[in-house]
């Protein structure tokens, strides 16, 4: 039985979808009807995912996808603050709970604590009125290091490896782990790329064999960590002067992100609390009283946080968890499992409009999924 005419149903469902999702957007924000589905559909908190904003000093080499142009973001925080109230992800879930509150907020959330969030994001921040929370990731902050996958970026952008020599160098270690044979059928399909390669070091290895490679191979290749670390992330210092900078009361607060940025489902249920539960200690210790009230698990798929995360996250005592999982938060959401939507360079307007305006939770009254 061939199996090419359901991947070729199932692409052409995907097409259509999206084109249909797109063409929603468009029609609502095009039409204003966004106004009187904003309107009509529950009170609504859309949250905002970015990293970096473009600084090169800071962030050059760093993927696209994790990065956007500071003109993009002002232009997209400029049309959401035009129609709906702009508030940190605290701020934005007080609005949800106040029934005297606006119908839609927008928050905007920044991950793992990048320069560039003290270097490019405060002067958006005060051009917009938008406020911002940024997850911290604690061992940055506290030993000067950061995880795994910016070393293994650095040697791919600084041109020392290519997908292929790094699987090639994994191989001449290790053919047998479960890692080594996926590595050996990347090379055979010649399938190697950034993202393939980076998908197994992160799904399929063992952390410490992977920590271990990859140091190895950056350090012999020239990298420096600690000077790495410093570029591209805040240090305390840095954290300190990003909440002093004078960008309105709260405007920036912090959250919980882990210690290391290990894909928790991965983890057993006691490492997930020193991961969850020592990296909120270490942050409280760091930054008295700088309430960190809220999570974001690492890599936030539903596949990369399980059960023991949300439990880890609630004894640790944040009050919501934070996903990567698209959709818009009511007060009937999930409060370990809030949706994001994620934004970069070709992230349109409409679309975070539609979100905002509730566009896509009428499809879900109608069992649709955006
Ligand atoms: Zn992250």
């Amino acid at each position: 039985m061939s199996t090419v005419p359901d991947s070729g149903m199932r692409m052409g469902k995907h097409i259509l979808k999206q084109f249909l999702i797109q063409g929603w957007a468009r029609f609502l924000y095009h039409t204003g009807v966004w106004r009187l589905i904003n309107w009509l559909m529950p009170r609504r908190l859309l949250i905002l995912a970015g990293h970096c904003v473009d600084d090169p000093q800071v962030n050059a080499g760093l993927p696209s996808h994790l990065r956007i142009e500071a003109g993009h973001l002002e232009f997209l925080l400029r049309g959401l603050g035009r129609r709906f109230a702009l508030k940190s992800v605290t701020g934005g879930l007080e609005a949800l709970s106040d029934s005297r509150g606006p119908r839609g907020t927008v928050a905007l959330s920044m991950d793992d604590g990048y320069r560039d969030n003290l270097t490019a994001l405060p002067p958006i921040l005060e051009a917009t009125g938008a406020g911002c929370t940024v997850y911290l990731e604690s061992r940055v902050l506290t030993e000067g290091r950061t995880n795994w996958g910016h070393e293994f970026f650095w040697l791919l952008g600084e041109g020392k490896d290519s997908p292929e020599s790094f699987a090639q160098a994994w191989l001449a270690v290790d053919g047998t782990s479960a890692a080594g044979l996926q590595f050996q059928d990347l090379l055979s399909e010649g399938a190697a790329h950034e993202y393939s390669v980076k998908k197994i070091l992160k799904y399929h290895c063992q952390p410490e064999q992977r920590d271990a490679f990859v140091r190895e191979r950056f350090e012999s290749r020239g990298g420096d960590g600690p000077s790495l670390c410093k570029r591209i992330h805040l240090d305390a210092e840095g954290v300190r002067e990003m909440l002093s900078c004078p960008v309105g009361q709260g405007a920036i607060e912090l959250g919980g992100h882990t210690r290391t940025h290990e894909v928790l489902s991965s983890l057993s249920a006691e490492d997930q609390t020193k991961e969850i539960g020592g990296a909120a200690k270490e942050l409280e210790r760091l930054f008295p009283g700088a309430a960190c009230e809220t999570f974001a698990y690492p890599y936030g798929r539903d596949w990369d946080f399980n059960q023991d995360s949300r439990v880890a996250a609630r004894a640790a005592g944040y009050k919501v968890a934070l996903t990567t999982m698209p959709g818009v938060v009511t007060r009937d959401s999930d409060m370990y499992c809030l949706p994001r939507i994620m934004i970069d360079d070709s992230t349109p307007l409409h679309m975070l409009v539609a979100h905002a305006s509730g566009g896509f939770l009428l499809w879900k009254r109608f069992g649709l999924k955006a």
